[in-house]
């Protein structure tokens, strides 16, 4: 408990320009750190936690946590070094550097430290469908995603009636107002309802509609700010013109579910999209005479979302995208239903049922893939497997990328001085050894099972 018996409130108020009278926390705290720094600046309502609650979640220590005799990504590399973690955040000191005697020390055993891994597009986990969470659901979700290395992500709602939308965006705000433990939810992702019905994959077709900013300015009113993604069909009729309001209010466009031609794709880009979602899937396909939707995704400067399971995309086309886009414009999402997690069977996305065979989740209707069972600790395995790139060039697809993306690489999605101690630790088969979240040991990590 030392560091707060420090009064670090005198000193957090001045570094946070965040800071306003009313903005407390709504735990049981009063340090009015606003956890915020999405959108770099601060609406109201518009936080997480107060740096406390961060550092608590799950209850455990506050001591300063040393890791030593590990190997720490640092700007692209693994370094040697010692990792502190003060509350809550990281800080990279040389090897062999003074360790204050009250501070718990952790042995690394030449494990390699990253970050957390953050998933930008995930519809459930464990028999959780995001668009029926409740409070509690989210954070059973991010149990289990704790568990396989993400240690943040955006909850991805399905199209959807305006009333369960709602009722959604309702669940992660109660989610947000209590202490919560597992890989922190960090806010939504849309997918749809401005979607074309010729790509909707698993989308109910009546609830497609066209371009309306309006809609999304009333989610985004409930949801305090926490839209910070959205899928968009620019060939749908008023999308276009919504791109750059879109991203005029902070969220992060992605164009996909879409049969647009290279021109309109093109054009959304240049308003504003700044990725593609699920590159290859549930879009019109690449032609030499018309490169499309898909060939657009290839040749700008878009990020790619790609879904790494092997059955989404052939490891060929893994291996074609991140050739021509490169390793800092790819972006390694599982697109996971309520199935990732648990055995085959019967279950459900959105409104659709869904059958799961051999880990393959296909609509129950037509057959047509419908997300994965995929979590990003496999993720990880599959990219080194189907590249042959070392871990260093792998793992800004699943960090830094999506981190800059949704516009929170200022305290996530790399190991840097005073970012979220939100850290992975590797073993030598690059499997999940060990979590932290916001410098919070995770309690199912597997060395301490
Ligand atoms: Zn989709
Ligand atoms: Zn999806």
């Amino acid at each position: 408990m030392k560091r707060f018996s420090k009064a670090p409130e005198k000193r957090r108020l001045r570094k946070s320009k965040f800071y306003t009278e009313e903005r407390k926390c709504s735990v049981l705290h009063g340090l009015y750190v606003p956890h915020d720094g999405m959108t770099g600046s601060v609406k109201k309502g518009a936080y997480d936690y107060c740096y406390a609650c961060q550092v608590t979640q799950g209850g455990l220590s506050m001591r300063e946590q040393y890791i030593i005799n590990a190997d720490i990504y640092v700007e692209g590399e693994l370094q040697t070094g010692v990792l502190g973690i003060h509350e809550g955040t990281i800080r990279f000191y040389p090897a062999g550097c003074e360790i204050p005697a009250d501070a718990e020390v952790i042995d690394g055993s030449r494990k390699k430290v990253v970050p957390g891994f953050i998933d930008i597009h995930t519809h459930g986990a464990v028999g959780v469908d995001v668009n029926g969470a409740s409070a509690d659901d989210f954070e059973k979700i991010g149990s289990f995603f704790a568990g396989n290395g993400t240690t943040a992500w955006l909850a991805s709602i399905l199209t959807d009636t305006s009333e369960q939308t709602g009722r959604c965006i309702g669940a992660y705000k109660e989610y947000r107002d209590s202490a919560r433990s597992g890989a922190q939810l960090l806010g939504f992702h849309m997918e749809g309802p401005f979607l074309a019905a010729e790509y909707k994959g698993a989308m109910p077709e009546e609830l497609l509609r066209e371009g309306d900013i309006g809609l999304v300015e009333r989610y985004q009113a409930m949801a305090e700010g926490a839209i910070r993604y959205i899928t968009v069909s620019p060939e749908v009729a008023g999308v276009p013109d919504m791109i750059p309001e879109l991203t005029a209010r902070g969220i992060a466009v992605a164009i996909g579910h879409s049969g647009a031609d290279y021109a309109t794709a093109m054009d959304a880009i240049r308003r504003g999209a700044r990725a593609v979602t699920h590159t290859g899937n549930a879009m019109r396909l690449l032609h030499q005479h018309e490169p499309a939707v898909w060939g657009a995704a290839l040749e700008s400067d878009a990020y790619c979302e790609v879904i790494c399971d092997g059955r989404h995309l052939h490891p060929g086309t893994v291996r074609l995208i991140i050739k021509t886009k490169g390793i800092h414009r790819v972006v390694a999402i599982t697109d996971s239903i309520m199935a990732a997690g648990l055995p085959d069977g019967n279950y459900h996305l959105g409104v659709n049922s869904v059958v799961v065979e051999n880990g393959d989740a296909k609509l129950a209707a037509t057959g047509v893939r419908a997300g994965s069972t995929l979590t990003q600790g496999a993720a990880l395995k599959n990219l080194l497997e189907f590249t042959g790139l070392p871990l260093t060039d792998i793992l800004p697809m699943l960090t830094e990328n999506p981190a800059k993306l949704i516009g929170v690489y200022d305290r996530k999605g790399s190991i840097a001085d005073g970012k979220d101690a939100d850290l992975v630790l590797l073993n030598e088969k690059n499997e999940i050894a060990d979590v932290f979240i916001g410098g919070t040991r995770w309690k199912g990590s597997l060395s301490q099972a």
